[in-house]
């Protein structure tokens, strides 16, 4: 197999590039050179079990005008399953200060889920120009004495936008945030040509936008990418209750100090704990442990698709869900779902030998 993919590589360029889309078997990949291939996946690389996300970075062979398929997929920096997205270095949460008004628990519910998953944690306010002066002081203080030092803009009136661009240059940022906070104007401020290719491009692929799996990302004008995923936007607290506090960086600063006299304290009403106390988000931390504790629970004893997660740990501890081997009956249903949903986006496209996600013809390699 590896001859003949020598074999070839002489005959057609081979060249580096980021899935920037993926639906059922197909691969849009934004190459470094700018141009944007739909590639396939050939047999050889499901076959090792190689799952290709948005966000990684690949190998692609071009076998004709804007067509390729990906020969390999470099080592992951990061990955995270929900949203499923390879590569991502940050999060770059966004909140208005008004329309909606900023509410602390909602918020703090956003900063926990981003924190557990390890990634780097950005936080932006939205809409200043609905408040006063005074008023944006009064939050941010507040909010520094979390541990976050955020970033006050307004899309709108072009303020602030300098250092939120100067944060996201470079690099794979997931956006998140509630609705209405001005994501999406956000976007298309920061890439202008996003409605355009929204419209021309991905008209087909915006069919399955809605769909908590689906992540897309935007590249940026200076360089990086945006990924808005929907999958972000209703934070469940699928968090072990043990790990909770360490979400808060108020706790795990007290935590890093030294250590409550049970390892597996809740800080709840434990003797000698340490984070149980006066700081101002103690009361979301207990109340966000109760969800966590619930939510454990209705895990525990589900059996269908959503509990056949389980958790992995890799290196430095961190945590990552990953699905179970899929059942037999689940795959069959996943499978025709999918068949049906490419057909729907791809029914221009000229595609020869599409007969389900498995039987794709491999000519590549
Ligand atoms: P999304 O749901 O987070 O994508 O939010 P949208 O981008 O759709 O914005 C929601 C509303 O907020 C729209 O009516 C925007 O015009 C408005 N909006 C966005 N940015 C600002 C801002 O800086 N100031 C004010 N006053 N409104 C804004
Ligand atoms: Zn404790």
């Amino acid at each position: 197999m590896e001859d003949s993919l020598k074999q070839h590589s002489h005959e057609k360029a081979e060249l580096l590039g980021t899935v920037i889309a993926v639906q059922a078997n197909f691969y849009q990949v934004r190459l470094d050179s700018q141009a944007t291939l739909l590639c396939t996946r050939p047999t050889r690389l499901k076959k090792i079990g190689q799952k290709v996300l948005v966000g990684d970075r690949v190998r692609v062979k071009s076998t004709e005008f804007e067509r390729g398929a990906i020969a390999e997929v470099l080592p992951r920096k990061t990955e995270l399953l929900r949203p499923p997205i390879a590569n991502a270095e940050q999060i770059f949460l966004v909140f208005a200060l008004e329309e909606p008004t900023l509410d602390p628990v909602q918020l703090s519910r956003f900063l926990v889920k981003a924190e557990s998953t390890n990634l780097n944690l950005c936080l932006g306010l939205n809409k200043i120009d609905l408040i006063t002066y005074k008023k944006r002081e009064w939050w941010g203080e507040k909010i520094n004495n979390w541990g976050y030092n955020p970033i006050f803009f307004s899309v709108i009136h072009h303020q602030g936008l300098e250092q939120l661009i100067e944060h996201l240059r470079g690099k794979i940022t997931i956006i998140a945030g509630p609705s209405g906070v001005g994501k999406s104007s956000l976007i298309s401020t920061l890439i202008p040509e996003v409605n355009l290719r929204i419209g021309e491009v991905s008209g087909k692929l915006l069919k399955g936008r809605h769909t908590t799996r689906h992540v897309e990302l935007y590249q940026l004008p200076d360089g990086g990418f945006i990924a808005d995923s929907p999958g972000f936007n209703q934070p469940d607290l699928d968090i072990s209750p043990e790990s909770l506090a360490t979400y808060f960086p108020e706790a795990k600063l007290k935590l890093s100090e030294n250590i409550c006299r049970f390892s597996d304290c809740l800080h709840r009403d434990e003797p000698e704990c340490l984070v149980r106390g006066n700081w101002e988000r103690y009361e979301y931390y207990l109340k966000f442990l109760d969800e966590a504790i619930a939510n454990e629970q209705k895990l525990a004893k589900m059996p269908d698709e959503e509990s056949n997660l389980k958790y992995k740990v890799k290196e430095a501890g961190k945590r990552y869900v990953e699905p179970k081997l899929e059942t037999k009956k689940y795959r069959r249903i996943s499978r025709r779902s999918k068949h049906q949903k490419l057909h729907t986006m791809y029914e221009n496209q000229s595609l020869n030998n599409i007969e389900d996600e498995d039987g794709l013809r491999e000519d590549f390699s």
